[in-house]
């Protein structure tokens, strides 16, 4: 050890030595970065090939000297046209034009957007998968993630991806509790065990009292609120849980509960008072998600826009 330290010898000498480390090291880190970025274009490489489809088109984009924001743009517009294997074909191009991880990282995620809308789920994972190799804390990267898992029903990964956006600051407790009682439901337990299971987690859980509701109404112990089933009630053909005052109010104004009352809700009263002057009137819903504001023509945990959970809201209005 006494060899490195260099005030006990010439300070030349001493010099020299640290000056030859220096060069060791610099060379040693210059030959892994090219070993590196070898295996990273290798990678890269394998990745195009894999999903890249030749066109004449293709082969205009890639010999034209467009940047990386012009073909991203153009993708954009692509794929807003529905044109996915445009979209794809271009972002593929960029993908190969660009050194830059953080364009590599927003290319890699916009091919995964362009695959889930495509139905390609699995090329969607691969992507999202890829964009999270460059930035593994990308909370958007991983709640894309989280919605392909879904569609797979891939429920353990979904779970796994709940995970690590806990890790990074979300708020992940009903939603765990809905993927568990989902992953529950698809098993392929007994009836009665799953329904148990189900039940165990839906307390207070306004998602999983919608689902119990859904499919498991009379064995239910815990009623959701009216405003989160109001669709699901103007199924029903019998009155159920008139104690709620909101639930009562509901099945009197669609004459099916008898019990005087009166009504507060303004929409109920005009459908009760349709209703007893014999004008067929019913309520018709849509779905509006209260982070983007989309609207969608049936129910969803996760909005089908921009994905978010448990946003819905539901808007009703009395239709004649
Ligand atoms: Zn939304």
């Amino acid at each position: 050890m006494d060899f490195f330290f260099v005030e006990y010898r010439d300070p030349l000498f001493g010099l020299i030595v640290l000056a030859a480390l220096v060069f060791i090291m610099a060379s040693s880190h210059y030959v892994w970065r090219i070993f590196a970025n070898k295996d990273q274009k290798s990678k890269l490489d394998r990745f195009v090939k894999k999903f890249e489809i030749n066109s004449t088109h293709q082969q205009i984009l890639k010999n034209a000297n467009l940047s990386i924001e012009n073909l991203n743009f153009l993708a954009q517009i692509f794929t807003k046209s529905g044109e996915f294997e445009k979209a794809v074909g271009i972002y593929l191009i960029a993908l190969k034009k660009t050194n830059e991880p953080s364009q590599k990282e927003f290319i890699f995620f916009s091919l995964a957007q362009v695959y889930l809308k495509a139905g390609f789920l699995e090329r969607s994972v691969e992507a999202l998968l890829n964009a999270l190799k460059i930035k593994a804390r990308n909370k958007e990267s991983l709640k894309l993630l989280k919605i392909v898992y879904l569609k797979l029903k891939d429920f353990n990964k979904v779970l796994e991806v709940l995970e690590c956006l806990f890790e990074l600051g979300e708020n992940i407790y009903t939603e765990k509790a809905l993927i568990k009682a989902l992953k529950i439901q698809s098993s392929p337990k007994d009836e009665k065990e799953k329904i148990k299971e189900i039940l165990a987690l839906s307390k207070d859980n306004e998602y999983i009292l919608r689902l119990c509701f859904l499919y498991y109404k009379d064995k239910i112990t815990q009623m959701p609120k009216f405003e989160n089933v109001i669709d699901l009630l103007n199924e029903c053909k019998t009155p159920l849980n008139l104690e709620d005052e909101k639930y009562q109010e509901f099945f009197y104004a669609k004459n099916l509960s008898y019990k005087s009352i009166v009504i507060k809700n303004q929409k109920l009263k005009i459908l009760k008072i349709l209703n007893d002057n014999k004008i067929n009137a019913n309520l018709s819903f849509t779905y509006v998600c209260n982070n983007c504001k989309n609207q969608n023509h049936l129910f969803f945990y996760y909005c089908p826009f921009c994905h978010e959970f448990g946003t819905c809201e539901i808007y009703y209005e009395v239709k004649v």
